[in-house]
């Protein structure tokens, strides 16, 4: 086979597949099932895809790709790891990696949840967009395909492309293309879209972790509307919960994904904060962060936080009398000095938070009042920027960044964003790149452009078919260059005729 395309930064394995497809000029469905699974009644499955191990072993190994590494960067799967449980956690990669057919749609509550899927593959017009200019093709983002995150939190909403998620053709891999993907105007995204956009992509990202149990995520809700105040000794008020969800989020919004929690004796709102029997989805659990914590939150700390909390602690309810003076003042230093280390918000999240426990339920009027002389420091004043210095500065990194990546011909475009991205300072420069007129001088000289980019992939792939001993073939070239004859600028064509002669 030959090469199989690597992945890119939250593509979908669906997509990478498709890619190959298009990559190795392979038309039927069946054969390029045939060809990477050595097995032709493979489901196209976008968002949970099986035989994980078999795509895995498609890549040399020292490139450290691995049937997990796929599952939690190139799937949904993060989507769902969090809140299963571990055991189920632990199953469900093991089902998803195996070489053998999959029941995880059944199983893992995607098929059975509350929230709709959505129905089409989407995409945002403007990211295909800068995916042709910085790849010379383009490719479905996982996170383009999650109910709740309706946007893309750069350029507005996104759009329905013309392939079904669970389509007729069932047993086809279909690349993003111009076709499918037309570059549409856009819409700009809603508040509430936008703020899922971003901690969903923090979600997809999270790193494989310890994931809590039922029993955890009960009592952290449990805790949450303890710490807000929100109970009757024991008893949660469900009401005040409501509202501050539904005040968060609007009725309009919440009713659109089946999640406006009406005033019966259950709905999915009661449930959470009792006691948890089975997985929420990942949409249920943020909306519900979303509208308790502090802006800011990170996801991640809550996982760690939620997969640590002990069992035997038990909700904070009434606050407890008769402790001994020495253990008092013993938690309240220690309160005192994660406080100034990390802020009353940040100290919970980093260690502390069985002391801020323990605290709230024996000395809750000294530790709120506490936090409230505690409140985070304001900002530091900013320090005054030498832009001539930095002029100077930026440019000696721009010009060694030239020097050493100029004779790889395997990067990405070197636009300006390229360097951008690998400078320290990237968005004050950016942003005052009028006070910067050397820095400025560099981009217009030395960035490169659609067709240089475009000759210098067809130079490393003219170099890899000449070292194999090939003839060079112009549809060849094209083809692994991830190029066709409509994309191809005036300039690269000429190089193609006048240099390569094909
Ligand atoms: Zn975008």
């Amino acid at each position: 086979m030959l090469g199989f395309p690597l992945p890119y930064r939250d593509e979908l394995l669906y997509s990478t597949i498709a890619r190959h497809g298009i990559h190795s000029g392979i038309v039927s469905p069946k054969e390029l099932l045939s060809e990477v699974f050595g097995d032709r009644k493979i489901l196209a499955t976008s968002d949970l895809p099986s035989h994980l191990k078999r795509i895995a072993a498609l890549y040399p190994e020292k490139i450290g790709i691995t049937p997990e590494s796929l599952l939690y960067r190139n799937t949904l799967f993060p989507l769902y790891a969090p809140f299963v449980g571990e055991a189920r956690r632990l199953a469900l990669i093991r089902e998803l990696t195996a070489n053998g057919k999959s029941s995880v749609h059944l199983t893992s509550g995607a098929a059975a949840s509350r929230i709709k899927q959505p129905m089409y593959l989407r995409y945002c017009p403007e990211c295909i967009r800068e995916q042709l200019n910085e790849h010379g093709e383009c490719y479905w983002r996982r996170d383009w395909q999650v109910a709740g995150a309706e946007s893309c939190p750069v350029h507005g909403s996104l759009v329905d492309s013309k392939i079904r998620r669970h389509n007729a053709h069932r047993h086809q891999f279909q690349a993003a293309d111009l076709e499918v993907c037309p570059l549409l105007e856009q819409q700009p995204g809603e508040r509430q879209s936008d703020l899922l956009a971003q901690s969903i992509g923090e979600l997809l990202n999270l790193e494989p972790r310890l994931t809590p149990e039922f029993s955890q995520w009960t009592l952290w809700y449990a805790n949450l509307a303890a710490e807000n105040g929100f109970n009757r000794g024991t008893q949660v008020r469900h009401d005040l919960v409501r509202d501050k969800v539904v005040g968060f989020w609007g009725a309009d919004w919440l009713s659109r994904y089946g999640l406006l929690p009406y005033d019966t004796e259950t709905n999915w709102l009661k449930s959470m904060f009792r006691k948890h029997r089975k997985a929420f989805s990942y949409l249920e659990h943020l909306v519900v962060l979303h509208a308790f914590m502090e802006p800011g939150w990170k996801l991640a700390d809550i996982v760690d936080v939620v997969s640590r909390l002990e069992l035997s602690q038990k909700t904070p309810t009434k606050e407890l009398k008769g402790t001994g003076e020495s253990e008092l003042s013993k938690y309240r230093s220690k309160w005192l000095a994660a406080v100034k280390e990390h802020g009353t918000k940040l100290a919970r999240l980093n260690g502390f938070g069985d002391v801020y426990a323990w605290l709230y339920r024996r000395d809750r009027q000294w530790l709120m009042e506490t936090n409230r002389s505690h409140k985070a420091p304001e900002p530091k004043q900013q320090v005054k920027v030498d832009w001539h210095r930095r002029d100077m500065d930026t440019l000696k990194t721009l010009i060694t960044l030239r020097n050493v990546s100029e004779l790889r011909l395997d990067d990405l475009r070197r636009s300006r964003n390229w360097y951008l991205n690998r400078l320290e300072h990237k968005a004050p420069i950016e942003k005052h790149l009028d006070l910067l007129p050397l820095c400025s001088l560099f981009f217009d000289r030395y960035c490169e452009n659609i067709f240089e980019y475009q000759i210098r992939r067809m130079t490393r792939t003219a170099i890899r078919i000449t070292r194999d001993g090939e003839p060079l073939k112009r549809w060849q070239v094209l083809r692994w260059s991830g190029l066709s004859e409509e994309r191809l600028t005036e300039p690269a064509s000429r190089f193609l005729k006048e240099v390569l002669g094909i």
